[in-house]
């Protein structure tokens, strides 16, 4: 299905098709990238190998984890956060604010090609889900309470990322 996000199409400029998300679950998977990272497509079982539970509900299950029980909502660290199912670099430290929310909060991804969206609908709620790109995990939402320049905060799961330091 693909659908049109008006104003963070404008932002963002893209929009991804995604008929098919697994889970891929991650806190403390070090993942070790092969060959087939990089437009990673793998099986549910494949997934369910690499991840951790809580990364493979939550990357491949489109879970949640709960608020102010990650390992990053509070981190301070400069660096760089990749994505745990496929270690592609999703988001910088220097755009990570405190949201008060309990989740790792961002105001823009480190570049529009390495995450997606796509309208979520469930929960009785509209919501604009964001995923990797490479893998098609699921990372969390965006909402548009954020603040500038972007207006908007990518509100991701701890579980479906892992912090890369690197000297400021
Ligand atoms: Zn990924």
């Amino acid at each position: 299905m693909k659908i049109l996000l008006v104003a963070i199409l404008a932002v963002f400029g893209f929009v991804l098709i995604t008929s098919e998300m697994n889970g891929v679950t991650a806190e403390e998977t070090a993942v070790v990238c092969t060959e087939t990272c990089g437009g990673l497509t793998l099986t549910e079982e494949e997934w369910r190998e690499r991840l951790s539970p809580e990364a493979f509900r939550i990357l491949r299950e489109h879970g949640t984890e709960r608020p102010f029980t990650g390992k990053y909502w509070n981190h301070k660290g400069t660096g760089v956060f990749a994505c745990v199912g496929c270690e592609t670099p999703l988001f910088s430290s220097e755009n990570k604010f405190d949201s008060g929310t309990g989740w790792p909060s961002f105001t823009k991804a480190v570049s529009d090609e390495v995450v997606g969206t796509r309208v979520d609908r469930s929960h009785g709620m509209v919501r604009t889900e964001v995923h990797c790109a490479t893998c098609k995990g699921h990372l969390g939402h965006i909402f548009r309470d954020g603040p500038p320049p972007t207006r908007l905060r990518y509100c991701i799961n701890s579980v479906a990322i892992v912090f890369q330091e690197r000297d400021s």
